[in-house]
């Protein structure tokens, strides 16, 4: 059973005869309350529209050839006070003409007399099931509104020419809108936001990719209630029954208050890493100073303490430097030091510079970039550590040596950069966790590998500021191999 057929809410059918012929009354009674729906009888047109008037009826049985007020008089009467009743015309001589002029005014079906019990129930079950069907679709679209107008999420959904064909107040109120509807408007003549309308417009004219949709963060001014607010605004095309999107829509969340609590916990890390690192980089400096024999001579036991402590600090001391970095690059300063990358050389340098490390893990490294590739519009330092971390991790997770690729290419819109590995890969599991802060792999393996476990939320970081992406494949035991998707610089 479905969920819809579970909150079905049961009624009793009521249905009203009106004609004159009392015969045709009762037997009609008689016949219809053994099928357990709730019957009334008028014996005129006016007496059946006097009932209509104080009381709504599913089903009207009237017959059409009545002295005074005729059954088409009652018909047109009845449409234009409920026009959701189903009517069914009793035709006394089953003239085809009648019966069509009946149902070209409204009617739903009609009966010839004399009728069998039998063709009166099939015909009134079959008018039943009609307007259940109405009456479903009718339940539903109040639930939908309900839901919609109550939902604290801004919703929009508009059709292939961006008319409005429903907003909930709390979309209204996030755009800054003081119209009570917009339903049938334009979305130029009252949105404001150019980005959410340009995002529309795409979302209308995405390719047939099921499930896409487009996700953006945009801050928009508060429209005089506060300073300014910070939107997640999705937008997600709808399709018809041959698979053409026939219209898009549109959800708001407001995260301010989200934005603004990550935004000081990001100061207040960035304030605390800032205050210990340079004690650390002294303890460490002293350290040096032991250990190079500059304090007298060390006895071999107190030569290994030393070391291992300064290789604790150290890991430390990096890892307020990545806390920095994230804290940066999350703050959005760093992107803003944009310029026009040339990556081939960009990647070709940062291989280079990691063959020393490559030799010493027995590591081949291999480099597959054309000779040219197009620029990205990027921050040259972000660029750099992207790649550094990949090639690092590649080549510390491969702990019995093997080779390292780095490849790159252009995929639609996008310069691909691939870093493959042949180590001992991750886990499919592992594979959503790795890229949260200060997340390690904890195994027999990785156990003597150092790390701060964030290197990889710094990449994602610094990838989504640059409108771009990164993607894993892995099996655990035959290596990785990392893709980062950078959007080209175009024009
Ligand atoms: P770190 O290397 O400092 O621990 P990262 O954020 O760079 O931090 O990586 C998170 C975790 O992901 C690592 O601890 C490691 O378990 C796993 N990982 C990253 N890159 C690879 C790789 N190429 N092969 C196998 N595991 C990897």
């Amino acid at each position: 059973m479905t969920t819809e057929a579970v909150i079905q809410i049961n009624y009793t059918p009521t249905i009203l005869v009106v004609d004159d012929e009392v015969r045709i009354r009762e037997a009609c009674r008689l016949v219809l309350e053994g099928c357990g729906y709730g019957v009334s009888l008028a014996d005129t047109g006016a007496k059946g529209l006097e009932l209509i008037r104080d009381q709504h009826f599913d089903i009207i049985l009237l017959d059409l050839m009545m002295p005074e007020l005729s059954g088409f008089d009652v018909l047109a009467q009845v449409k234009a006070l409920h026009p959701d009743t189903v009517i069914i015309v009793i035709t006394g001589y089953a003239t085809l003409e009648h019966s069509v002029d009946a149902m070209k005014k409204g009617a739903f079906d009609f009966i010839p007399k004399p009728f069998t019990p039998e063709h009166l129930r099939v015909t009134i079950a079959k008018a039943i099931d009609y307007t259940r069907t109405l009456r479903d679709i009718a339940d539903t679209r109040s639930r939908l509104r309900t839901l919609v107008n109550r939902i604290s999420d801004g919703v929009m959904c508009t059709n292939h020419e961006h008319r409005v064909a429903l907003a909930n107040p709390a979309f209204l109120r996030m755009i800054g809108c003081a119209a009570e509807s917009v339903i049938g408007s334009g979305m130029d003549d009252f949105l404001d936001i150019s980005r959410i309308r340009e995002m529309i417009r795409n979302a209308l004219d995405m390719s047939d990719a099921p499930a896409m949709e487009l996700t953006e963060e945009i801050p928009i001014d508060g429209h005089g209630q506060s300073e300014e607010m910070i939107l997640n605004v999705r937008c997600a095309p709808f399709r018809d029954r041959s698979g053409r999107n026939i219209g898009v829509i549109t959800v708001l969340h407001d995260i301010t208050a989200l934005k603004k609590m990550d935004r000081m916990k990001s100061e207040f890390v960035s304030m605390v890493s800032h205050e210990i690192r340079s004690p650390m980089n002294s303890v460490l400096m002293q350290i040096q100073v032991i250990l190079d024999g500059l304090a007298g001579e060390l006895t071999d036991k107190q030569r290994d303490i030393l070391t291992r402590a300064h290789l604790k600090i150290e890991n430390l001391a990096r890892m307020t430097t990545e806390l920095l970095d994230l804290a940066r690059i999350e703050s959005g300063l760093i992107t803003l030091e944009r310029e026009s990358v040339a990556m081939a050389d960009l990647i070709r340098d940062q291989v280079a510079f990691h063959l020393p490390f490559a030799a010493s893990a027995s590591i081949e490294m291999v480099v597959d970039v054309p000779e040219t590739l197009p620029s990205v519009l990027a921050n040259r330092r972000n660029m750099e550590e992207v790649l550094s971390n990949l090639i690092t991790n590649a080549i510390k997770y491969s702990p019995g040596g093997g080779q390292v690729t780095v490849s790159a290419a252009v995929v639609n819109d996008y310069l691909r950069i691939r870093v493959k590995d042949t180590g001992m890969g991750i886990s499919t599991e592992d594979q959503h966790r790795i890229f949260q802060r200060f997340y390690r792999v904890k195994d027999e393996k990785t156990r003597y590998i150092n790390g701060t476990g964030l290197g990889l939320s710094i990449v994602k970081s610094i990838l989504e500021s640059h409108q771009g992406r990164i993607k894993i494949e892995s099996q655990q035991g035959e290596g990785s191999r990392f893709s980062v998707f950078l959007p080209i610089l175009t024009g």
